[in-house]
């Protein structure tokens, strides 16, 4: 159940950082980041799947967990990841699988095959 609106979907996320474990539903999530109403902190015992340095965000969700720094948390959420961000991303988490595996803020509904945005929350 969403702790902002109590909302109980079945995507909610839980994101976990430094201080402590949330879950929102994807509305509010949104919201949250677009607004920067909740500060994340990054959890320095956590490596950035993006760069692999220590501190990041965990986002978990409908089988999906993803550790980022703040910044690209943000993007993740927002559907605004840079390409690179992306690319590395899909290749980690889709590829292996041979594509079989769905990734819901992966969607190509977001992302263009060259991983730019179409879709962003902005
Ligand atoms: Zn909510």
């Amino acid at each position: 159940m969403c702790q902002r609106c109590g909302v109980s979907y079945t995507v909610d996320a839980m994101i976990i950082d430094a201080n402590t474990t949330r879950v929102y539903c994807p509305n509010c999530l949104i919201f949250i980041v677009d607004t920067d109403a909740v500060h994340f902190k990054e959890n320095i015992l956590v490596r950035d799947d993006i760069t692999g340095e220590p501190g990041a965000i965990s986002y978990i969700s409908s089988g999906e967990t993803y550790n980022l720094n703040g910044d690209a948390f943000k993007r993740l959420v927002l559907h605004n990841l840079t390409p690179s961000e992306y690319k590395i991303l899909y290749k980690k988490y889709v590829e292996p699988t041979g594509e079989r595996r769905f990734m819901f803020l992966l969607h190509d509904d977001f992302y263009s095959d060259e991983g730019i945005a179409v879709q962003p929350i902005v």
